[in-house]
């Protein structure tokens, strides 16, 4: 599997020593860690660049290390191995400054030990066995979160593990500076998406902010017409658009309308004169202002381009969404705003239909080609919405959801296998997926409801649970998995002493 992604954003390998062994070990010890960076480095497969660092040998080049790493806006995070013996005590202030996620690679620079040949200055040299556990100590007495990684990097499982810790490690910086634009208000008496905001930007780093909507209609009302018949034919390429929408068709009205809702989103998102734009934002059909269609389409090409999106001004999944295309970007597979809608009970048969109203992003579609179309949206009470209609693709996926449980978020996922509908869905005009939750839909099902998890989800068929569990320890947010080994008793004993530890670890 190899990744388009252009890397953005750096990843720090430090290798820690002491300068007890001397200047002729000490550059065997930079020769070493430096393969071991590059062999990273050179791997498609991990979304960031590997920047080998000088090797460091005392307090203070650690702290300062630590600091610039914190500082700099490029760095995603830290690698860290220590190749001979560094005492812990030197790691103490520089862990302690660090506000990066760590890995701790624990591996060393030979696969093989040469029996024959193997004297004590090799021992010296080898020695991680020793020197990295001392350093598991220190992060453990500090108790620093990271992620443990053992084994040789010539071993692809080993890459692949540090592949997906620094596609967390993206994600984590994005939600670091990530703002969000919310139109309006979450959904009227809704209380799962509710949530407290100022928590989320501590928490998450993540700013969410309300725009009126009424600037928003006043920017589509005044788009300018050649903008709009510009992309409008981009849609009549790209989709296989239905005939009344098309040139010349009684409803193409509505689908220049459905472009400029496109137009001006992207144009606030943009947010020219701000700090930085928008990367996700929510929309609720209670609160139009002078809209005239609900946004369908438009939401979902911007989910397409990598914009978070929540509906019913559902601005923690609108985050979610967000962050897994930031860390999914370049592999196969999708990431989309989903709601699960309604059940198939047959036994045997039970799968959950997911949709929303309209706001389904096609990078889950199956098809390459996706059906643009205009049907009554029968709450609202506005006109008829233009959307993209299709079954998502089958295989395995995740749908993960964020609670705020009023002392801390909680995140809930469940691993699940998309499937294509057992029969052709002719009435139904809006884009779906239809899924086996693992283990069995009764478990996830009371599993998910015991949680308190939400209605509103980010699916996801490009990520893994890695990927999700590395996210939220560097988050420190909880993260309960429902799986192919859930069973409801274990999973309800997991909440109610995640309870205990969460509360704990927070301080009494
Ligand atoms: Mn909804």
């Amino acid at each position: 599997m190899t990744t388009a992604t252009s890397r953005t954003r750096d990843v720090w390998f430090v290798t820690g020593s002491q300068t007890m062994y001397g200047e002729d070990t000490l550059r065997q010890v930079a020769d070493q860690s430096y393969a071991i960076a590059r062999a990273l480095d050179a791997d498609p497969d991990i979304a960031v660049n590997v920047v080998w660092k000088p090797i460091l040998t005392d307090a203070a080049a650690i702290r300062r290390l630590c600091l610039e790493a914190s500082a700099d806006d490029s760095c995603a995070g830290l690698i860290a191995w220590m190749h001979t013996f560094s005492p812990a005590k030197m790691w103490i202030a520089g862990l302690d400054a660090l506000g990066k996620p760590l890995l701790h690679l624990h591996t060393q620079a030979n696969v093989a030990l040469p029996w024959s040949t193997i004297d004590m200055d090799f021992m010296n040299l080898n020695q991680a066995a020793h020197g990295d556990r001392e350093f598991g100590y220190i992060q453990t007495r500090l108790g620093v979160a990271r992620k443990t990684v053992a084994g040789h990097v010539s071993n692809p499982a080993v890459r692949e593990r540090i592949s997906v810790w620094a596609r967390a490690a993206i994600g984590y910086a994005e939600l670091r500076t990530l703002r969000l634009a919310r139109f309006g208000d979450n959904m009227r008496d809704v209380a799962v998406t509710e949530g407290d905001k100022v928590a989320a930007q501590l928490t998450f780093g993540v700013s969410v902010n309300t725009y009126g909507v009424t600037e928003l209609a006043s920017a589509v009302d005044g788009m300018d017409p050649a903008r709009i018949t510009k992309l409008v034919a981009e849609y009549e390429d790209l989709f296989d658009v239905a005939a009344p929408l098309r040139l010349g068709g009684d409803r193409h009205d509505s689908l220049r309308y459905a472009a400029s809702i496109e137009l001006a989103l992207r144009d606030f998102l943009a947010a020219p004169g701000q700090v930085s734009a928008f990367r996700a934002f929510t929309t609720n059909f209670e609160d139009l202002g002078g809209l005239r269609q609900l946004p369908g389409l438009a939401v979902q090409r911007l989910m397409a381009d990598g914009y978070g999106f929540g509906g019913e001004g559902d601005w923690k999944t609108a985050v979610l969404v967000r962050t897994l295309k930031a860390m999914s970007e370049g592999l196969p597979g999708g990431v989309s705003f989903m709601e699960d809608y309604t059940y198939n009970l047959v036994p045997g048969q039970e799968v959950i239909l997911g949709a929303h109203m309209l706001e389904v992003c096609p990078s889950i579609a199956a098809a390459p080609r996706v059906s643009c179309e205009i049907h009554p949206l029968s709450i609202g009470g506005r006109e008829d919405p233009v959307r993209l209609v299709f079954d998502a693709a089958p295989g395995p996926a995740i749908v993960l959801g964020l609670a705020d449980l009023g002392d801390r978020f909680r995140l809930v996922a469940n691993e699940i296998d998309v499937v294509p509908p057992p029969e052709p869905l002719p009435n139904l005009p809006v884009a779906r997926a239809v899924w086996q939750p693992q283990p069995d839909l009764p478990t996830s099902a009371e599993s998910w409801l015991t949680a308190g998890a939400p209605h509103h989800t980010a699916l996801t068929s490009a990520l893994t649970r890695e990927h999700l569990s590395d996210l939220a320890d560097m988050l420190g947010v909880e993260l309960l998995i429902i799986d192919a080994d859930t069973t409801p008793r274990q999973f309800r004993n997991e909440i109610r002493w995640n309870q205990a530890y969460y509360r704990l670890a927070q301080g009494l």
